[in-house]
């Protein structure tokens, strides 16, 4: 089933003189992981920001089974996003304050569950105060994979039914690239996914892929299509 589809979307910055996307079409089912590829500020995050609705299309338009973004409640169709970036916020508080920031009236038991997922939970009951340990500012200073990892036992608490995500380029350590890549399969499991592609498993193991260059979609195959035609990615 047809989950979202992109229709000539364009987009503009600066007041209309930064034409970003020129003519985005695409069509994403249910279930499906999506890879988008393509060239630093060829305009994927622009693409992808136009889900949730960080920004609204210049022309076009975006639809979520069937209907506007911009007749959902905004609300509403932020709760069904879930959103993993390589900007991860934490406020200062405890591990515990920024889980339940996910999903207010979580049980501790399914905290636990979705930090195992995100293979943080045994990081987290090694420190001395646990779920309790202060974070930030006040407290323990967390790895950029650390951060990331309960990031993503946040999404997993929050359960949406599409996934964006932003995959890191920074390097990791290869034990944290290793975690956090593991958790982040856990969490795409059985999720409609659109990932920003930075990784080659990544690429091979998604339904479809796009390339995007210049504001447009030059290329919608698998990775054996693209492999096949000599096109490289
Ligand atoms: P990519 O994700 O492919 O690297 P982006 O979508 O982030 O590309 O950016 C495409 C272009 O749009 C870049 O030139 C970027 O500077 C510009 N851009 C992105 N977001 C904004 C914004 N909020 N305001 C102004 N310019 C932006």
């Amino acid at each position: 089933m047809k989950l979202f589809e992109m229709n000539h979307v364009q987009k503009s910055f600066n007041n209309g003189t930064l034409h970003v996307l020129k003519d985005i079409s695409l069509c994403v089912n249910e279930g499906e992981v999506v890879s988008i590829i393509g060239p630093s500020g060829s305009g994927k995050s622009t693409v992808v920001n136009l889900i949730p609705r960080l920004y609204d299309v210049l022309g076009g338009k975006v639809t979520v089974a069937g209907v506007d973004v911009r007749d959902f409640d905004l609300k509403y169709l932020r709760q069904c996003i879930g959103v993993v970036t390589q900007e991860t916020y934490l406020f200062n508080g405890t591990i515990l304050d920024n889980l339940r920031y996910a999903k207010e009236n979580a049980t501790l038991e399914e905290i636990e569950a979705a930090c195992r997922i995100a293979n943080i939970h045994d990081f987290i009951v090694s420190q001395p105060d646990g779920y309790n340990t202060e974070v930030g500012n006040r407290g323990l200073k967390l790895s950029g994979g650390e951060k990331q990892r309960i990031s993503i036992a946040r999404v997993v608490l929050k359960n949406p039914k599409v996934l964006i995500l932003d995959e890191a380029t920074s390097a990791l350590d290869s034990i944290s690239e290793n975690a956090i890549q593991d958790a982040l399969e856990n969490l795409m499991d059985g999720r409609t996914s659109i990932v920003i592609a930075h990784r080659l498993s990544t690429v091979r193991n998604a339904d479809i892929i796009l390339v995007v260059s210049d504001g447009k979609i030059v290329y919608v195959g698998t990775a054996a299509y693209l492999t096949d035609h000599s096109i490289p990615y």
